[in-house]
């Protein structure tokens, strides 16, 4: 039996523009396993802003070194930075039929954003991911990511086939530099600070939906999956 709590408000869609998808939820809560899932049946690019950020901090840019600093002390990243990246990355020719958005939306000025920039050109497609504060610590402390090729893995729940490297490509595994404890409280804290705000912005807006994040990935995914199907086919 399935225990999802999907709130739906469809509207049918007069034109067919590409969906841009934004997975909203708090640390933790399986936005990136999922962006991966639909990537791959979908082929639309996944956009992490983590992964933007954490680019430009191995690329030792000018503004990868100020973010650094910033995530080393859970101080978020301004909105201006990240939404600039983002900007850049949806006008690349590989966005034209559609992408996933996943760590952006963070704040209700970056949601605000998004919709004036991009509901235009794109029919924008909003997740929560629900999940207790609780079980977000919990899957935090146990994550670990593969360098190489961004795969994330669980101690815990999702563990690599050999330990400590990735099963992918045999690269170490490594916890992330934004993944301390006394940081996850932080990034906690402040998402939920903006949730409410969200939230608000969101309810009257079309396409947006509510999943339980504290289910496994494949009955989540199968979850998101028909309700873009569904999406698609109202085009
Ligand atoms: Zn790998």
């Amino acid at each position: 039996m399935r225990l999802f709590f999907v709130f739906l408000f469809f509207t049918i869609n007069v034109f067919a523009k590409p969906p841009l998808i934004i997975l909203i939820g708090p640390p933790g809560s399986g936005k990136g396993t999922q962006a991966d899932l639909i990537k791959s049946n979908f082929s639309y690019p996944h956009i992490s802003t983590g992964d933007l950020l954490r680019d430009n901090i191995e690329n030792q840019t000018q503004i990868g070194n100020q973010i650094e600093k910033l995530l080393k002390n859970g101080t978020m990243v301004p909105d201006s930075i990240i939404l600039k990246m983002l900007y850049d990355r949806v006008h690349s020719n590989d966005c034209n039929n559609g992408a996933i958005i996943d760590g952006s939306s963070r704040t209700i000025d970056q949601a605000k954003y998004l919709y004036n920039v991009f509901s235009d050109e794109y029919n924008l497609i909003i997740f929560f991911f629900d999940l207790s504060d609780d079980k977000s610590t919990k899957r935090i402390i146990n994550r670990v990511i593969c360098k190489n090729c961004n795969a994330v893995y669980n101690k815990v729940y999702y563990p690599s086939k050999s330990d400590k490297k990735c099963d992918n490509c045999s690269e170490n595994l490594l916890t992330r530099i934004d993944d301390k404890q006394d940081v996850i409280i932080k990034r906690l804290n402040f998402y939920n600070n903006q949730l409410p705000k969200l939230t608000k912005f969101y309810m009257q807006k079309s396409n947006v939906f509510h999943l339980d994040a504290d289910q496994p990935r494949d009955e989540i995914f199968l979850v998101i999956k028909n309700l873009l199907l569904h999406i698609e086919n109202n085009f």
